[in-house]
Order: C-alpha cells, then structure tokens, then sequence
C-alpha cells in the first residue's frame, strides 16, 4: 500500500479539493498534514491564526469522519516533511500551488529534497495559463479578464464525492491544535463557507451589481477568509456564478452574477501579478511613483488605525475592521485612499496594519488593492482621483445607518451633519450629545489642502524618474 502526504497550506477543505484527489485517498494511504511555520506565524495576526486554528480543528473532526485525521507539526517545512516521510514511508508528497515569493521558494527548497507534486487549485487557471499572445503577463484588468473567460470553463470533475480515507498508522504523532478563541463573526471550516455561498445565490447574487458598494447594506458575501484558506473552492464559486448568469430570470439578475464573477476575476488577476512581478511586496509597480517622499507622522498614523480622524466614513470602517477583522471593499478604498492620498503617509505602512487585522489577509489582493488605491500599481485608479470622504459616505452611506453602527459618538447626530460633523452649529452638538473636539474628533486634515499637498508629492515623483527635476 503507498503512503502519500496531503501537505495542506490553503486548501483547508475536503470538498472539491483538487490536490486531495490527486493524493487519491481511496487508493493510498494518504497522511493529512499541516505544518505551522514559525516563519509565517511570527506575524502579530491574530484573528487571522485564530481562524486558521479554528478550520484545523474543524478539518480534523471531518477527516475523523471520514477514517482519519489531521497531523500537525511545528518547524521548518522541508526538515519536518523529511522527518514525516521517514516515519511513515511516505513516497510522494502533493500540495496546493501558492504562488507569494515565500511559498515559493519554501516549495523549491522541499522539492530539491522530496517529491513534490504541485497541484492547480489557488485560482481556477494558472498565471501562466492566461498571458498575452507574446507570452508576457497582463497588467490591466480587463484584456486580462477577457482572456480569462475565453479560456475552457472548470471542469466537473470538482464535484467528485467527498472520499473515505484509509486509517493512518498509529505510530504517528500529531502536536494538539493551538487553542484560540474563534473569530466571532467568522465560524471556521467548509460547511459554514458552504452554508455562506449557498445564503449569498439565493439571496444577494441578483442584487450584487446594485447593492455591493453600499456600506450600509449586507450586499456582498463576505466570503473572503474562507477563499483565504480555502476552505472554499474558487472553481466550486467560478461554476455558481457562471451557472447564476446563465440561469438569471432578468437583466438585473444577470448583470449581478456577472459582476460578482468579475471581483473573482479580480482575485484571479492579483494572484497573477503577484506570480510574475514578485517585487511588488517591496516596491510600486510603476517606476516613475517609487520615489514619493511621504510623511512620517506616528500621530496621524495611529489616529488612523484608531478610527478617529475625524471623518465619519473612514472611522466607522477602522473600526469595522479592529472589530471585525474584516472591512467591506468600498471601506478599504476609502480608508486606503485617506491614509495615502489625505495623510500623505506611504502604501505599505497601511498594507502591513490591513494584513495584521484582516482575518481574510492575503498578499496578493491586499497588495494589489493598496497599489491600486494609491495609483502605483498595475491598472491603478489614476494618481490624481482623490476620493473625498464626506462624498463617499453620502453616497455609500446615504442614511448615515453603517456610521452610527461603528461609530457611537455619533449616533444621535442629525443626517445632515452625519459626515460631516464639523459643521454641526454648537447647539446641534449639544442636544446630540457630541461635541467636536470633546466626544468626537475634529478633522486631523484639510481635505482640499491635502490633495494639493499629495499631488504635488506624486508630481514631483514623476519629474523625479524622468530626470526633469
Ligand atoms: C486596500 C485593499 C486591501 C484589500 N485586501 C484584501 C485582502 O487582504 N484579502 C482579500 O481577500 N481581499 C482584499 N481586498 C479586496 C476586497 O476588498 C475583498 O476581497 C472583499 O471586500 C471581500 O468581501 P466579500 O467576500 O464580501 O467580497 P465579494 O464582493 O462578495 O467578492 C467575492 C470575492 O471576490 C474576491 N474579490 C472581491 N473584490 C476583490 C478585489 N478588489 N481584489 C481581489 N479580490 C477581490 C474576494 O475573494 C471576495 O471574497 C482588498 C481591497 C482593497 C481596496
């Protein structure tokens, strides 16, 4: 009988798995295992590694289900995949390709020593799958995206029925799951990622075009932390979608599915930039915006973190995330955009601050999400449209409902201050409970002077990279 490893790193799911069906678990002895890496659990995350140590438990109790169970180690990944194959005779070991610079240069060093088999599973395609016709990657979204849908649709062979497994050998021991409290607002694990996606058809998916930006509303399917881990399949979700659009009863209907098949696309499209352009982590993608001087101001930075600027929307959405570990997309680009474009303080000190709250933190679409916001990526929203915060929170917030949620100071504030409180005349502040500077913050910026200030900044970047300085 062969023993193999299903070494599990985002693919924390027994549905719909394609890495497990190619460990073949009716046919082999397959050891299902996870290794924490101290390189990666030395990140201060700690919504994040809850959830990810809740799904391991709930990953356990189904492989026991099924005849077997989860093994987990602690080290370095090649020294304790050597270690496991000694024990248990493993000869191959099969694994979900990830594409960030760590995972794979920690796959090249295990390959040069094991057998490893990567298996396609992260996105539905490969990167290399969907290049221009000279063979070089897509930077802009939508040639990208064409060709993506152009490409054969998933199979079916995803619906394949959930496997039994043959019993491991005793002799193999497993370290006990670290203990963390669960995420409140996010219950780990394949069934409630399925009960999730199922909510979302039936109920949101016709409206998803209309009601996605709206902050106030429950528009999308916050289904991100379990793409995260995968604990759902992003083919299993590619194949609803499409089957959403073709099955839609209206125009509405349609245009919803398809909107919500092209923010998956999205995700499809940052994988891909991450895969060919690894320098992104460090850098701007677009040379002639590397050279920005930004400010440093810890107290700005912190009053952002905090949620109290002093703009309504922003605050709400930092403290949406501090809660909740996760912020609605609309939020993010507010937020983003005020830290970059208001305070003038660099990308990166709000990506790192986004991939320590968020329990769905993933290098490739918070990367890609902070260059956009700040017009440095690939296929960025241009450096010069400045998000106006009041403006966003009326429009995305037009009965002021999601601001009053996360931000109490203000809830007895009348609507038509609700973004704008400083312009509340002392009496109003009075009888609403909520004096400016007392309860609630003033703006810690001007706005208007800001944007000039930040485009200056990314003008002077540009001369800068051409020389004309
Ligand atoms: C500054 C910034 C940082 C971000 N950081 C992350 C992150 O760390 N992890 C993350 O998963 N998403 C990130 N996003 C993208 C997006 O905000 C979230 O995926 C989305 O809000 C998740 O909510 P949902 O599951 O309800 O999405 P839905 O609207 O239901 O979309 C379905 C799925 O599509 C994918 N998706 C949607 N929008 C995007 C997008 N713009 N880019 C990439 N994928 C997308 C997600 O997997 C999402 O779960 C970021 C966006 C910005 C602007």
């Amino acid at each position: 009988m062969q023993t193999v490893i299903w070494w599990i790193r985002r693919d924390l799911r027994i549905k719909n798995n394609p890495t497990l069906q190619a460990a073949d678990p009716e046919n082999r002895r397959v050891l299902s295992v996870f290794i924490l890496d101290p390189v990666l659990l030395k990140r201060d995350a700690k919504k994040r590694k809850a959830f990810l140590f809740e799904g391991l438990r709930r990953l356990d109790e189904q492989l026991r289900t099924l005849g077997s169970r989860l093994i987990l180690r602690a080290g370095k990944p090649t020294e304790e995949l050597l270690r496991l194959t000694q024990e248990s005779g493993a000869a191959h070991i099969y694994a979900e390709e990830d594409y960030s610079p760590y995972s794979r240069k920690r796959d090249q060093e295990v390959a040069s020593r094991l057998s490893l088999q990567l298996v396609l599973g992260l996105t539905v395609y490969h990167p290399n799958a969907v290049k221009k016709q000279d063979g070089t990657p897509y930077t802009v979204f939508t040639p990208f995206s064409k060709a993506w849908k152009s490409l054969p649709q998933p199979d079916e062979s995803i619906h394949a029925p959930t496997p039994h497994f043959l019993q491991i050998p005793d002799g193999i021991h497993s370290l006990p799951i670290p203990d963390a409290a669960p995420v409140e607002d996010f219950p780990a694990g394949e069934k409630e990622a399925e009960k999730r996606l199922q909510d979302f058809l039936r109920q949101r998916i016709d409206g998803y075009r209309d009601e996605r930006d709206r902050l106030d509303l429950n528009g999308t399917s916050v289904l991100s932390p379990y793409f995260r881990f995968g604990m759902l399949s992003i083919r299993q979700a590619v194949s609803a979608a499409i089957n959403a659009i073709w099955q839609a009863p209206n125009d509405d209907a349609r245009a919803g599915a398809e909107a919500w098949l092209n923010e998956l696309i999205w995700r499809e499209f940052y994988q891909s930039i991450l895969y060919h352009f690894s320098e992104v982590m460090q850098k701007a993608f677009r040379h002639d915006l590397q050279w920005i001087t930004w400010r440093d101001s810890s107290v700005e930075l912190n009053a952002w973190k905090k949620g109290l600027t002093g703009y309504p929307v922003v605050d709400a959405s930092m403290r949406q995330l501090a809660t909740l570990g996760w912020m609605h997309n609309r939020g993010r680009m507010i937020t983003a955009s005020f830290l970059v474009k208001d305070l003038l303080i660099n990308w990166q000190e709000g990506e790192e601050w986004f991939m320590q709250q968020l329990v769905d933190g993933d290098p490739a679409s918070n990367n890609g999400g902070w260059q956009w916001t700040a017009g440095v990526g690939t296929d960025a929203a241009p450096y010069f449209r400045i998000f106006n915060p009041v403006l966003q929170g009326k429009r995305f917030d037009p009965e002021g409902g999601f601001v009053r949620q996360w931000v109490p100071e203000l809830v007895n504030v009348p609507l038509k201050y609700i973004h704008e409180p400083w312009r509340m005349p002392l009496e109003v502040q009075l009888t609403s409970g909520c004096v400016l500077g007392k309860d609630y913050p003033l703006p810690i910026v001007n706005h208007k002077a800001a944007r000039s200030r930040t485009l200056e900044a990314y003008r002077k970047s540009k001369s800068l990279s051409s020389g004309n300085y």
